[in-house]
């Protein structure tokens, strides 16, 4: 049965009758449907509901799709050219619709010629003080079986081509049909396991996928779609959750001692006390690198929540017990920040701090190498050059990925290559991750979070202004500068390289230099075009209060740190994602001074871009700004969600659905649980199906 079953999913979509190899192509290109089983997972997007009919003086909508019914009395073909159009008469008891055809003039008018009674199905416009419908669907009525009438016509996706080729509406519904003519109950296996069904009263599959194409009833299409998310959601999860699975089998180091780097930097140079957050990350994280298995954790904390520090107290654990350590950061900037930073704090410890970057020159990078693999270096810091193969430790045994979500998994999984057992791996991410990613992109992770920050912190007020404010708000930042503090004038980046941003920045410095003039206030420009000292030396001059403004592209989103400024202000703040706005937001307050982040951005500004100004404005929690972007914006657009799939759901919707990811997640979690491999024999079917998805490789990664 199941060979059987497997056959005929895979045939093919070419051999259908009434498709053949140049449709058959068209519907692989235009759709991605090459085999049968294709064509049935290709849902509907929505339904006409032809379970009403209304009455011609009852058409409310304009512009609403209605099913009436009445009769033609009167046509005629009218106009030349291009505005050649057949009209017709429809009336019923209580009213007249004009009909209108600009398309298929002739063929129409044979069937509407002789009049008499007709079921139509279209959108109602007013026009002219009348009802008309262009291009109706029409049934003769004598032809209608109305008491076996479809309630539910399903409406596919198609495209320009399809529709010129004959391929879309009633064409592709009608090879669906033909579909279902050729396929029986025997054909469709259940894949989830009877008790998940029971459980959770689900539709059975075949059932499932008959009704969501050709519903009967409402209910019915409702539990269809229910049941088709469901195993959506579910096989997903089964595997992230299996990957998450096999990391805890996968060996690790143990860091069994905390010694003398640990302890003496504690002691004599930690510069604050840990936040009770703080050391409830550390002694999780001290618990997973004891047990001898690779720890993957993510953790996460909002932009200032001292991730940092946690980082660098892992790998003095890591050094304690002789390995070497390494910490990626996403850009150049964050990178030599970190280098910096680190360097910084252990400038009096007997510990050997490496840099490497893409931009490191030849000879250094040589040098650093060596002495690398020879395991002179303890800690290496650097951007993604350091998953390079030619970058060798002697014993790496702790990676710290600063700002995962421009990390791939990939990139991860380089890392675990470089020691004979993987690495412990720390993610950490400033852009808290909503429920929904959380459980997709970074499912296979343990999580840890920073959820207060340090003390100290001064609340930070957000104001949207647009562009007709702005010699208001220049006339504010003058105030602020004049009591001493500093401000942040930051533009938007689309592309480092792309030059119009560049002319965008310098026309902005312009127009900054004449509300300021350079008799009274130095102005720094920090921007990706710059050579790095150049772009330090700015940098360099704000950090130390020499300048007062310092006007940037959004290099600075990450790192700086001048407790001093107290003003952000963010141009065309329209153009930036959410989580860009609350991590630029995120540079200021971080004084003793009431600090201000000003949103300035076109006087047109649209009603999504208005929503999104004003949630920066009420929000001041990541957290809730990251599930905002992500509603707003879509799953596709935030980096890092492409690689794990969840944006590839077909019918199950990453924000919509997320409570059924979450009953999904149990359900994937209590399965594996009482059978890792799958190899009960009422798990076979699921794992037969897993194995022969389309995305495989995500699940062979896995098994
Ligand atoms: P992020 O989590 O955004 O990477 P950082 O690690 O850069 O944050 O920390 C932000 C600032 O907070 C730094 O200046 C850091 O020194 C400071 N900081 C971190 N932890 C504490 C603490 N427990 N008490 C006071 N200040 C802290
Ligand atoms: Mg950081």
């Amino acid at each position: 049965m199941f060979t059987h079953s497997r056959n005929i999913l895979l045939t093919p979509i070419e051999y259908l009758k009434g498709v053949g190899p140049t449709k058959a192509e068209l519907l692989r290109s235009e759709l991605g449907i090459s085999t049968y089983g294709d064509m049935l997972t290709n849902f509907p997007f929505r339904y006409v509901d032809r379970s009403k009919i209304a009455s011609i003086q009852h058409i409310q909508e304009d512009g609403g799709y209605v099913q009436l019914l009445g009769k033609i009395n009167f046509s005629e073909i009218v106009g030349e050219g291009r505005s050649r159009r057949l009209v017709a008469n429809f009336k019923d008891t209580s009213g007249m619709v004009e009909l209108v055809w600009f398309q298929g003039v002739n063929m129409m008018e044979k069937v509407v010629h002789d009049g008499g009674d007709f079921l139509i199905y279209g959108k109602a416009s007013r026009f002219n003080g009348y009802w008309s419908m262009t291009h109706p669907e029409l049934e003769r009525l004598e032809k209608v079986d109305l008491d076996n009438f479809p309630p539910f016509i399903p409406v596919y996706s198609a495209t320009e081509k399809l529709r010129q080729r004959w391929l879309a509406g009633r064409n592709y519904l009608k090879l669906v049909q033909t579909l279902f003519l050729q396929i029986t109950e025997n054909d469709i296996i259940e894949n989830l396991p009877l008790s998940i069904i029971h459980t959770h009263r689900l539709m059975n599959r075949f059932l499932a996928l008959k009704c969501i194409h050709f519903p009967d009833t409402n209910l019915n299409l409702q539990n269809a779609i229910h049941r088709l998310k469901f195993e959506e959601l579910f096989v997903h999860q089964i595997g992230i959750c299996k990957l998450k699975l096999n990391h805890k089998k996968e060996q690790g180091f143990r860091f069994d001692k905390v010694g003398e780097n640990f302890n003496s930097f504690y002691k004599n140079y930690l510069p604050f006390e840990l936040t009770d957050d703080q050391k409830e990350v550390l002694r999780e994280i001290r618990k997973d690198t004891q047990v001898g298995i690779q720890m993957n954790r993510l953790l996460q904390g909002d932009v200032g929540s001292g991730k940092t520090i946690v980082a660098l107290l892992c790998m003095l654990l890591a050094i304690d017990n002789d390995f070497q350590t390494c910490m990626m950061a996403p850009t150049e900037i964050l990178a030599q920040q970190h280098f910096k930073g680190i360097g910084e704090l252990l400038k009096d410890m007997p510990i050997r701090i490496a840099f490497l970057s893409g931009k490191s020159k030849a000879k250094e990078k040589r040098e650093t190498l060596t002495l690398l693999a020879a395991g002179e270096i303890q800690i290496l810091i650097g951007t993604h050059a350091l998953i390079e193969d030619t970058v060798v430790f002697k014993n790496l045994g702790l990676c710290i990925i600063d700002e995962q979500h421009r990390f791939g998994v990939a990139q991860r999984a380089q890392l675990w290559k470089k020691n004979t057992l993987a690495p412990h791996m720390l993610v950490m991410t400033a852009t808290p991750i909503p429920r929904t990613l959380a459980m997709t992109s970074y499912g296979d992770l343990d999580v840890s979070v920073i959820k207060n920050l340090p003390p100290g912190r001064k609340p930070i007020s957000t104001i949207h202004r647009p562009e007709i404010h702005r010699a208001k708000v220049m006339d504010f930042i003058r105030t602020e500068i004049d009591q001493g503090r500093q401000a942040y004038i930051v533009y938007p980046l689309i592309d480092e390289s792309e030059k119009l941003d560049y002319e965008n920045l310098k026309a902005g410095f312009e127009q900054v230099k004449q509300y300021f003039p350079s008799s009274k206030y130095n102005i720094a420009m920090v921007h990706g075009k710059q050579t790095v000292v150049e772009r330090e030396t700015n940098m360099q001059n704000f950090v130390e209060g020499k300048a007062h403004i310092m006007v940037a592209t959004t290099v600075i989103e990450v790192g700086v740190n001048v407790p001093n400024a107290s003003v952000m202000l963010i141009e065309s703040a329209e153009r930036f994602g959410l989580s860009q706005l609350h991590q630029l937001r995120g540079r200021v307050g971080r004084g003793a001074d009431k600090s201000y982040c000003i949103l300035l951005t076109t006087d047109k500004i649209t009603p999504t871009g208005k929503m999104r100004m004003h949630t920066m404005v009420t929000e001041s929690s990541g957290f809730a700004i990251a599930e905002k972007d992500l509603e707003l914006r879509g799953p596709g657009e935030i980096d890092g969600t492409r690689q794990s799939g969840a944006a590839d759901l077909k019918i199950a919707d990453i924000i919509k659905d997320v409570e059924l990811m979450e009953l999904t997640r149990e359900a994937a979690i209590k399965l594996l649980q009482s059978d890792q491999d799958l190899l009960l024999p009422e798990h076979t079917a699921l794992r037969h199906f897993l194995l022969n998805r389309k995305d495989k490789e995500v699940w062979s990664k896995i098994s």
